[in-house]
């Protein structure tokens, strides 16, 4: 349906070494296979937050509708006005804002007006009541004022008949506010974007269960959830499946034909249970790889039936990284979003020195600060082993070494991606 069935994964991929592949090679492989769910539905304004615009919505009006002022002061003619020194004018109306003009302005008449009043006709210029000097029923006007000056013109917000918002479009307040502005009380949104999850690992315990020696809780699952539902998709959290053929088959049926998107975590590491291998390549189209990143090595994607499939590394830290890398992007362009905005990287000083070898991009964690001078600086969170979670916890950026760079010495300039910019 929304999957292409040919050409097949592994053709496209044989361009590259799957046992080598960059973050970019990865993410330009799985970015040829997205494309947005089929469903669509009609809600009313407010519950469109969040979702994904399906259709351009048209402006039935121009906005603003009239010309009025941006200021409070008086509603001019320019020609009016003198060159040089104070032209006085006869105050002939008050305008408010919400009320039709009464009057044309007549020359050598001003109109006192308020901000959002409309103009009248004949006026074309609006002049702040600071610059303006109220005697009685005539009102002065200091030189130097300019032609048109704060008035908003009749569309020029946004203009009848033209796309006020692309179909593509993330529906954020500034939308919902816009498509107010218009009037517009229900739009055309994509269905909201169904994902499946679940923990592989014999040692898994869910929280709630007391820990034998060699268990170990199973945090991936509440991180994928957190991850996925802030934004904005339907989660199916299917819990934790053993390290055993049957019951991994099961689950893989049951999440394809429930979910537009299935994404595990653990058990794609090469040698390790063998059989999701084979089960994956039977049940669809899958590829193994690995890429040179730091953390998160090995990663899968496919297709299982209809549904897209992202078998994430095991390791709690990975399992972010790997996510943020390649699964954000990939199910904000599934849930119709166009184009996606992969999220914004800046350049700091760090001012802690980073371990880094050549040979795979990092994903450290940073804590991105301002210091007293003004200036954004970075330092490392400490140890970078892919199992401490508490890094992600504490920190606030990723430090993105690239692949071919060594140690980084205190002071230098790296890239960083702010943990709020990719929300
Ligand atoms: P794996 O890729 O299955 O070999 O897992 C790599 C590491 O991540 C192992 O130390 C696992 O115990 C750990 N791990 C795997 N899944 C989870 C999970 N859901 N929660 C916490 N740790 C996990
Ligand atoms: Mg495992």
């Amino acid at each position: 349906m929304n999957t292409p069935s040919t050409p097949s994964l592994y053709s496209c991929a044989d361009e590259y070494d799957p046992h080598s592949m960059t973050v970019e090679q990865a993410r330009s492989v799985i970015a040829r296979y997205l494309k947005p769910v089929a469903g669509t539905m009609r809600v009313p304004v407010r519950s469109a937050l969040n979702r994904v615009l399906a259709e351009d919505v048209l402006s039935p009006l121009d906005v603003p509708a009239h010309a009025n002022s941006a200021m409070d002061g008086y509603a001019v003619r320019f020609s009016d006005l003198a060159a040089s020194g104070e032209t006085g004018l006869a105050v002939a109306q008050t305008l408010l804002a919400g009320a039709a003009a009464q009057h044309p302005l007549v020359p050598d008449q001003a109109a006192r007006i308020m901000t959002g009043a409309m103009l009248p006709a004949g006026a074309d210029t609006v002049v702040m009541q600071e610059q303006a000097r109220r005697e009685g029923e005539r009102v002065w006007v200091a030189a130097g004022q300019r032609r048109g000056q704060h008035v908003r013109l009749p569309g020029e917000d946004l203009s009848k008949g033209l796309p006020a918002l692309h179909k593509g479009r993330k529906i954020r307040p500034a939308e919902l506010g816009l498509l107010a502005s218009l009037g517009i009380g229900e739009i055309l949104v994509y269905r909201p974007l169904r994902v499946a999850f679940f923990s592989t690992g014999d040692e898994l315990v869910s929280i709630g269960h007391p820990l034998e020696p060699g268990q170990i809780y199973d945090s991936n699952r509440y991180t994928l959830y957190g991850m996925l539902t802030e934004l904005g998709f339907d989660c199916l959290d299917m819990g934790v499946v053993r390290d055993h053929p049957v019951a991994l088959e099961n689950a893989f049926e049951e999440a394809s034909r429930m979910a537009d998107v299935v994404i595990t975590s653990g058990g794609v590491s090469v040698g390790e249970a063998d059989f999701i291998k084979p089960l994956l390549a039977r049940l669809g189209e899958t590829v193994f790889w690995k890429i040179a990143m730091k953390p998160g090595r090995p990663l899968a994607y496919g297709h299982l039936g209809e549904s897209h499939f992202f078998g994430l590394p095991g390791n709690p830290v990975a399992v972010m990284v790997t996510f943020y890398t390649f699964v954000r992007d990939a199910l904000l362009a599934l849930s119709g979003i166009s184009p996606v905005a992969p999220a914004p990287r800046l350049r700091v000083r760090t001012t802690t020195p980073l371990k880094k070898a050549p040979g795979r991009t990092e994903f450290q964690r940073g804590i991105v600060s301002r210091g007293a001078d003004g200036t954004w600086t970075v330092r490392s969170t400490g140890n970078q082993g892919s199992g401490i979670l508490r890094s992600m916890s504490e920190a606030n950026c990723f430090i993105i070494l690239p692949l071919d760079s060594g140690p980084v010495p205190a002071g230098e300039e790296v890239e960083i991606q702010l943990f709020e910019g990719i929300l």
